[in-house]
C-alpha cells in the first residue's frame, strides 16, 4: 500500500500534502504537473499493471503446460485436459476436433 500523508483531514479546507508513504517510509512516487492554476500529482494507474501482470500470470502458467488453449476456439482448459493434435500439430478441444471429424473447417491464423 501506498500512503499520502497530509496535516489534516479532508474538508473545505483541505490539510496540506506533506508526502507519500511505503511501509512508513518517505518514498518520490508520482509526477508533479502544473495544469493552469492548479497542481496534479500523476500517479500511474495500477489496474493496467495488474491487468497486464495477470495475462503475463496465465502465459507463464501456460507456458508451463498448467493451461492450455485450444488452438481453434481459444478456450482455455486446465492441467487434466487432453487436446486432440491435427496433422500439422494443431492442438483443439473436443468440439473443434468433432467439427474436424465432420468434415467442418477449422479458421487458422
Ligand atoms: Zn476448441
Amino acid at each position: 500500500m501506498l500512503y499520502i500523508r497530509f496535516d489534516g483531514p479532508p474538508s473545505h479546507e483541505s490539510g496540506r500534502f506533506i508526502e507519500i508513504e511505503r511501509d512508513g517510509e518517505s518514498i518520490s512516487y508520482g509526477e508533479w504537473k502544473q495544469d493552469g492554476d492548479d497542481w496534479l500529482l500523476v500517479i500511474p494507474d495500477t489496474t493496467q499493471l495488474e491487468a497486464e501482470l495477470n495475462a503475463l500470470k496465465n502465459e507463464i502458467k501456460r507456458l508451463e503446460g498448467e493451461i492450455t488453449f485450444c488452438e481453434g476456439c481459444g478456450r482455455e482448459f486446465g492441467i487434466d485436459y487432453k487436446p486432440h493434435y491435427t496433422d500439422d500439430g494443431v492442438s483443439l478441444c473436443s468440439d473443434c476436433w468433432a467439427e474436424v471429424l465432420a468434415g467442418g473447417l477449422i479458421q487458422q491464423e
